[in-house]
């Protein structure tokens, strides 16, 4: 494993996660997994079926305790605290499966993400920048949920999270499930994001794509981080090709 990142102080780090244990009754599912996001910095997580990267996005939502260890956003502990809390002082989710609302319009799904907002005020201001983003959501208004596309749907459940302007946005396999082309448009919204100064932290199985955005990469295995290092870095590994992007 690589020496600890080295942020620097125009970078310093606004997601700490330290050594967090978490365990399903008597199975442990991830031991002593520390991770770190700079400011307007994204990461990824990369690791095969099962290796806990959902048990890690869980637990830093407050739908998981862990048994061990803390999470801090922005030097404040948010172990435990409730999503909605956490989504309130700047961290959003988009979940695996994306978990929008199938019997709700587009309008009425972005309208949910204000629930969690501090400052409602703006909500068709929030609206109009996701319209800016995702063009076709417009175009889709006042469809329901359940008439979209997936990759429709998984533009729906980014602006949902993107209502509540988040500083911090976690993605959980947001290209799963999605025909090529939907997936670049996925990314290169992470890329517009990420340019924006949003921090990213993203959990894929995607590899290729989810490293090639990432100024940084952590490789789960079995609820453990095995490897870390920027994503270029990673890129390279021979390990890592053979492993998640099907090379030699
Ligand atoms: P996938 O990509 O398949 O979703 P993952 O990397 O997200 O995999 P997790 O879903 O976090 O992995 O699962 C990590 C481990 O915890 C696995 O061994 C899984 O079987 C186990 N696990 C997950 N959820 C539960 C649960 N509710 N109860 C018991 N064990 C669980």
């Amino acid at each position: 494993m690589s020496s600890k990142p080295t942020w620097d102080e125009r970078n310093p780090v606004q997601l700490s996660i330290e050594s967090i244990s978490v365990f399903y009754g008597a199975a442990q599912a991830l031991e002593d997994v520390s991770i770190q996001v700079g400011r307007e910095s994204t990461v990824c997580i990369i690791g095969s079926n099962g290796a806990g990267k959902s048990t890690l996005l869980k637990t830093m939502c407050g739908l998981i305790s862990p048994a061990r260890g803390r999470i801090l956003l922005d030097n404040s502990d948010i172990t435990g605290r409730s999503c909605h809390r956490i989504t309130r002082m700047g961290m959003s989710m988009v979940p695996e499966g994306r978990q929008i609302f199938l019997p709700l319009t587009v309008r009425e799904n972005l309208e949910m993400g204000i629930f969690a907002r501090a400052e409602r005020k703006d909500l068709a201001g929030a609206i109009e920048e996701v319209y800016r983003i995702f063009p076709v959501l417009e175009k889709r208004e006042g469809q329901l949920g359940y008439t979209l596309s997936g990759g429709e749907q998984q533009m729906l459940a980014i602006g949902r999270a993107l209502v509540a302007r988040p500083r911090m946005l976690l993605l959980d396999e947001p290209s799963l499930g999605l025909a090529p082309i939907v997936v670049e448009v996925i990314f290169s919204t992470l890329l517009h994001l990420k340019r924006s100064g949003i921090g990213i932290l993203l959990v894929e199985q995607n590899a290729f794509e989810a490293l090639e955005l990432a100024d940084r990469g952590y490789v789960l295995e079995n609820g453990r981080i095995v490897m870390e290092g920027t994503g270029a870095a990673l890129l390279s590994k021979d390990e890592v090709r053979r492993a998640y992007l099907g090379c030699g």
